[in-house]
């Protein structure tokens, strides 16, 4: 056999022969069961990489990155699976340690690529534990003149800056996917590098045998806590820095002989040769889920070790132990004994994973650690994504889908096996979708040079896409993609172009708003001469309302779901609760919490969510041309030329100061452009002070009425003077609204009007130009909640937010947050950290009842949010509260989520008893059920 080019079957074959062994089995190998987590299974082959527990007879080829029990679970000195392909030194670890049988081991070199089984494999060293590596994997496609599919398997790693200039990964940037090491992937692990920590390792052994040396009496034993595998450099450094022997054990030794380290001099077996000693790994103390020292095992030790020890100094090498970010290099003592937590880890930080990313520009990550990761679609997973959406090369993606359109259909690789399920799950929203897409299309051909008939390879297309890139954009995210647009864009849009936009704007929300207008009039005529005699034709049976409508609803088959944001699965639970439930609020929000996180990853975006918002809110404020569909829309609708405006008020030379300030400033009260000028004159005044800025935004001790901003503001600092707008003028400077904000005698149920009947300026209960109050997002949901009919429901929240548009456009967002139950973008991590007691809490507080009766309440109601509203409604009020505007809402969940410190509980609790007073009809209801919902990871 040639030693450039292997057969897994083969080596098998000749593998299985030295077992002697009956009949060996066929090399005919059954499909691969989709129990194999996709972060273990390289599409389009039969390898497996460090998934030893699910090996069988559908495959020959097993990977094993390094020799960590994590990774290898499954191998057994019986293993006769198929063969192993490791490094040199994982393969003679997996001989000497856990005795495979050595012909079903195939060690490889680094950095030379192999061919296995018709793909090219290449080792690269990770940087993990000695003879880890990474795999990087290029699969020829099944037509000869496709580019081959190119995959990196990380293993465990940690990326290191030589790994940019690796002469073997420069074919593998821009990647088809990474699997990627995402042991501490999240931006709260910031570890130093290990140099860093061995260095801090070094000076304590030095300062402490310093100390010693002054008090002759003292003799001091080091205890080091390491893996089997692992740490080795730490160890090497210590022994040559102070010229002295690391004492390890028995099986260490045979490891570290196995490393070839052994032969060195730098370890001994004779515990009396040196007082630096290697101990196991939870000796000094359990690490997860926070480190608990073990002082007892400690003393215990110093007594077995002998010698005359009278001080024990342990070192725990973790990456765990940063988690305590203030305390960097912790330390617990307890009388003669001291334990240094020091941050160093073999995995990636945060920061790490993002260069290597971003330099890779894989088309996808595959994260392959953390809770729940085997499932692609998994929390975890969707929150792993989100950390890398804008260094993927989402191009690549856009690209790959236009030239699905041109794609043979017959050419499916072997990626049929997974796909099945997945596809058939993708597409099963709408059976009518492949139509649609068909008929977009045809419209699009001019354009798009792309003739209709290929349009019937794309399910094929859809299907080979899912099967190799389960997490590209799945029906789901499409469809969040398109609520997403659908808020943005005019009503009359309709659901074809909307697809088409996605797809000219390679899933970019921003860009396919942006590609809209850019050609707003050409679409508009689509529209009208689609809307030829009678509408027969696909595409004109979508009339305005339609494409606004069905974007809002979980287009399942079942059609069980109502549900506007199909994503937000808790907003079922927020606007359905009513059947009375034994779980408590805290159950409650935990069960709905896991759900919430199923996000669109697509609105992922590094640059700050003030400008986006910013730029979304503008575009809402551009005209909304008449409908087609002959719906009552609004023809004197006045034209906000926002885009003008904010021109004008962009600030010059000012708040270059305090500039990250104002910024933050900004993102937290989700200001427009509009109020960046007053923002300024705030954190100016505050000098840069955010807290207290906050304070006087939202008026002094937590006033959310806000009179108090323009009283207190009004007499020192210039107002922001906004000429052209008076709603502008309203909106900054809130005293002026306060009661007449509402409408007298607005019936609610207008709401619940046909589309066609609904005039979204004389239906709606508050006046034009005035902010949005809260009462209407309260009376859509109350009416929602007694709705059963999907398009009754849908017609109640397509006439809410098209009042919001014509009335209040600066409302939609905020309004869109609170009807999904977020804060904030999911990129921007903004946490609420309120529980059902700290509402409880405020209950009490705000209503004058006590936590008994409310635990009264709750067990009949089951339902936070009707339990609120009953102690409302029991309270004898004096006067008709400030009337709560959405923007209050909103600003004061931003609040919330931003306090942190001591008393932060009262602030927040402070925060809520506020709204609550302000509540009217039902907003109590769904403000709380709000507060208990709103959480994120
Ligand atoms: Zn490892």
């Amino acid at each position: 056999m040639d030693s450039q080019t292997l057969d897994s079957t083969k080596l098998y074959l000749t593998a299985l022969k030295t077992l002697q062994s009956e009949a060996p089995p066929t090399p005919s190998l059954p499909p691969l069961p989709s129990s194999i987590p996709h972060s273990k299974l390289i599409p389009h082959t039969r390898f497996l990489v460090d998934a030893f527990r699910h090996a069988g007879p559908h495959s020959h080829s097993y990977f094993l990155s390094h020799f960590h029990s994590d990774h290898y679970s499954g191998l057994s000195p019986s293993w006769s699976r198929g063969v192993i392909f490791c490094s040199h030194t994982t393969a003679a670890l997996l001989r000497r340690i856990l005795h495979i049988p050595a012909a079903f081991i195939v060690p490889l070199p680094l950095r030379q690529p192999l061919r296995i089984d018709g793909a090219h494999v290449t080792l690269l060293d990770a940087n993990h534990c000695p003879g880890a590596v990474q795999f990087l994997f290029s699969v020829p496609r099944a037509t000869a003149d496709a580019a081959a599919l190119r995959y990196v398997h990380t293993g465990d790693f940690r990326f290191c800056n030589s790994m940019v200039s690796e002469p073997a990964l420069a074919p593998f940037v821009g990647a088809d996917a990474v699997f990627l090491d995402t042991t501490y992937c999240n931006p709260k692990f910031v570890f130093p590098s290990q140099e860093e920590s061995i260095d801090y390792v070094a000076s304590v052994v030095e300062s402490v045998e310093r100390e010693c040396e002054h008090n002759s009496s003292d003799k001091v034993l080091f205890l080091v806590a390491t893996y089997v595998i692992g740490k080795e450099k730490i160890l090497l450094e210590l022994a040559r820095r102070f010229k002295r022997k690391i004492h390890v054990d028995a099986r260490k030794m045979e490891v570290l002989r196995v490393l070839g380290y052994g032969e060195n001099g730098e370890f001994t077996e004779d515990g009396k040769e040196s007082n630096i000693h290697v101990v196991g790994w939870n000796l000094l103390g359990e690490t997860w889920p926070y480190f608990r020292p073990n002082f007892v095992r400690m003393k215990e030790v110093m007594a077995e070790r002998g010698g005359s020890y009278s001080k024990v100094v342990g070192f725990v090498p973790t990456g765990w132990t940063y988690e305590v970010k203030r305390n960097r290099f912790a330390v617990k003592s307890k009388d003669l004994f001291k334990i240094h937590l020091v941050p160093y880890s073999e995995h990636s930080n945060y920061d790490e994973l993002r260069e290597y990313v971003k330099f890779l520009k894989p088309k996808r990550v595959v994260p392959t650690v953390g809770l729940d990761v085997e499932k692609s679609d998994s929390k975890h997973a969707d929150k792993m994504r989100k950390y890398f959406a804008r260094l993927v090369d989402e191009t690549a993606n856009k690209q790959d889908f236009l030239r699905g359109f041109l794609r043979d259909p017959g050419e499916k690789g072997e990626a049929g096996f997974k796909a099945e399920k997945v596809v058939s799950d993708a597409l099963g929203p709408g059976q009518d979708m492949e139509e649609e897409e068909i008929n977009a299309l045809k419209k699009t051909e001019g354009d798009m040079g792309i003739g209709p008939v290929v349009a019937v390879g794309l399910s094929s297309f859809m299907e080979e896409t899912y099967a190799q890139d389960p997490t590209l954009l799945n029906d789901e995210e499409k469809e969040k993609i398109i609520q997403e647009l659908t808020f943005c864009l005019p009503t009359w849009v309709t659901r074809n172009q909307l697809l088409d936009l996605i797809s000219i704007s390679g899933s970019n929300v921003i860009e396919a708003v942006s590609n809209f207008y850019e050609r707003e009039t050409e679409f508009h005529e689509q529209v009208i001469s689609c809307q030829t005699p009678v509408s027969t034709s696909k595409c004109c049976s979508l009339n305005g309302m339609d494409s606004l409508a069905k974007p809002c609803l979980n287009t399942n088959n079942t059609g069980k779901n109502i549900d506007i944001f199909p994503s937000q699965d808790s907003k079922l639970t927020n606007l359905r609760h009513t059947v009375p439930s034994p779980i408590s609020p805290a159950k409650r929000k935990r069960s709905t919490d896991s759900k919430q996180n199923k996000k669109a990853k697509v609105k992922a975006k590094s640059e700050p969510s003030g400008s986006k918002q910013a730029t979304i809110t503008r575009f809402f404020s551009k005209v909304i041309p008449e409908m087609p569909g002959g719906t009552q829309s609004d023809n004197s609708e006045p034209k906000l030329d926002q885009s003008s405006k904010v021109e004008d008020l962009l600030p010059t030379d000012d708040g270059q100061m305090y500039k990250d300030e104002i910024d933050q400033f900004m993102q937290i009260i989700n200001g427009t452009e509009s109020l960046k000028k007053y923002a300024i004159t705030i954190i100016e005044k505050t000098k840069g002070d955010i807290n207290k800025a906050l304070d006087i935004y939202y008026g002094n001790s937590e006033n959310l009425g806000e009179k108090q901003i323009s009283v207190q503001v009004e007499s020192k600092i210039d107002r922001p003077v906004v000429k052209k707008h008076a709603s502008e003028e309203l909106r900054i400077v809130p005293d002026i609204f306060d009661q007449k904000v509402l409408k007298d005698n607005v019936d609610a149920t207008h709401l619940s009007l046909p589309p066609e009947k609904y005039n979204p300026k004389e239906h709606a209960c508050w006046r034009d130009g005035q902010p949005a109050p809260y009462l209407h997002i309260a009376r859509t949901f109350n009416l929602l909640e007694g709705e059963k009919g999907r398009i009754k429901a849908t017609s109640l929240l397509c006439n809410m937010f098209r009042s919001l548009l014509a009335l209040s456009p600066a409302d939609v967002l905020p309004a869109v947050y609170l009807c999904t139950n977020k804060i904030a973008a999911d990129h921007e991590n903004k946490e609420l950290n309120i529980g059902g007691s700290l509402v409880t809490a405020a209950l009490e507080e705000a209503c004058g009842t006590n936590r008994l009766k409310i635990r009264e309440m709750f067990n009949k109601f089951g339902d936070l949010g009707d339990v609120a509203q009953e102690c409302r409604q029991t309270q004898r009020l004096l006067a008709p509260p400030t009337p709560l505007l959405i923007k209050d809402v909103f600003s004061a969940l931003q609040k919330i989520s931003v306090q942190t410190g001591s008393r932060s509980t009262s602030r927040k609790k402070g925060i809520i008893v506020h709204l609550m007073r302000s509540c009217r009809e039902k907003e109590m209801k769904f403000l709380v059920r709000t507060l208990v919902n709103i959480c994120f990871f």
